[in-house]
């Protein structure tokens, strides 16, 4: 398997780790989950007579699971690794100034801007504007002992790392949540007797033979959309939904997808694991967080018609995927300078005609498994009205 992470790079990771307060990444994620959970018990659990318990363990290892147990399935645990939200909050630290240093020295977000005629959605600066009545609470608790203290601490950084921070831990949140609400636990088709808890972790669980390891992937698939649409639907309560914030949320995507790359092959395939290639995961999350998110806009009276606004999108989506992939070269890849990553190659026509099989592949299973998940769904209002407005993810004319 691939390890893609540079040996020196990696060095210097743990060497800042020591600079990473404990103290604050503990209280903000506590703050963050404290609230989801209660959320999640007030709105689905509760009603259904149930609990959700969210734990935070203390393990290095960059990992979520969540818990089911057949017997009472609205008795539920998600837990979430403090190494993982570790990473998570280094990169909502170290991405937003990196965004900004690199269009001051490279002409690659002019010649994107260039390309989508420089319209009114397009951006020249580093980050995006996130409007003052639009910023989260973290950063009215921090702007005044970060904002201005350097250069690295901008108005306009400060607030993407805020949002960045909660967005992406959210949507890890929202993953383990719909692995539960869609009561994945009875789709898995070798439980054996007695089994009282079944576990999704999100890494290192391999299956046992391609056709169960293509129904676990496209649970896996299920899961990052309803985690998407769930996603979109918490930043639109907390009144911190823009565009900018938006554009924020896709780029922590991408690194969590850069992130999650690491190990797999460059060769696009069902292969062994219960996870689908992260390559594939993104292309469904790119193409269902463009539909989602048009439809929301029409919903709010944003937009008047797809078409309307999902040039936009597309911008958002280009640009997102650009910029965590370079950031993620530069921070952490063995690459030569300037060199596309190997992620980033999945962004040209590299390998189309495996990764559009594979695709395919997953949606049928994915279809096919979606009789039940709308049957069992614990909410009403779930993620299956914005899949339903989704003839096929992926074009099957040729
Ligand atoms: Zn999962």
């Amino acid at each position: 398997m691939p390890d893609r992470i540079s040996p020196e790079k990696q060095q210097r990771i743990d060497f800042e780790s020591q600079f990473i307060k404990f103290e604050m990444i503990d209280l903000l994620s506590k703050t963050i989950l404290d609230e989801l959970e209660c959320w999640a018990n007030e709105n689905i659990f509760k009603p259904l007579g149930g609990n959700l318990t969210v734990q935070r363990p203390l393990n290095e290892s960059v990992n979520a699971c969540a818990i089911a147990n057949p017997k009472r399935p609205v008795e539920a645990v998600i837990k979430i690794n403090m190494g993982m939200i570790r990473e998570i909050y280094r990169d909502s630290f170290v991405f937003p100034p990196f965004s900004e240093q690199f269009v001051k020295d490279s002409s690659n977000v002019a010649g994107l801007n260039a390309q989508f005629r420089n319209l009114g959605f397009t951006f020249g600066s580093g980050l995006p504007v996130i409007p003052r009545n639009k910023r989260n609470a973290f950063y009215f608790s921090f702007e005044e002992i970060y904002v201005g203290r350097n250069e690295r601490f901008t108005e306009d950084a400060t607030a993407c790392r805020c949002m960045y921070f909660e967005v992406a831990l959210a949507w890890v949140f929202f993953h383990e949540l719909s692995h539960l609400v869609q009561c994945h636990y009875k789709l898995k088709s070798q439980l054996s007797a007695g089994t009282d808890f079944i576990e999704f972790y999100e890494l290192n669980s391999s299956g046992s033979n391609s056709e169960e390891n293509s129904k676990e992937q496209s649970r896996e698939i299920l899961a990052d959309m309803e985690g998407i649409d769930l996603t979109l639907k918490y930043m639109i309560r907390k009144d911190i939904f823009s565009a900018g914030a938006l554009y924020i949320f896709m780029c922590a995507l991408g690194c969590l997808y850069n992130r999650f790359y690491n190990g797999y092959p460059e060769r696009i395939d069902i292969g062994q694991g219960s996870h689908p290639h992260p390559i594939i995961r993104h292309e469904f999350s790119v193409a269902f967080i463009a539909n989602a998110i048009s439809q929301k806009l029409i919903e709010m009276g944003y937009a008047k018609d797809k078409e309307n606004v999902g040039i936009a999108i597309v911008y958002l989506s280009v640009r997102a995927n650009l910029l965590s992939g370079i950031y993620w070269g530069w921070r952490y890849e063995d690459k030569e300078k300037g060199a596309l990553t190997s992620f980033m190659k999945y962004s040209t026509s590299h390998d189309h005609e495996s990764r559009r099989a594979c695709c395919l592949a997953l949606e049928v299973e994915m279809n096919m498994q979606l009789v039940t998940v709308a049957s069992n769904h614990l909410m009403r209002d779930n993620f299956l009205a914005s899949l339903s407005q989704m003839k096929s993810f992926f074009d099957q004319s040729d």
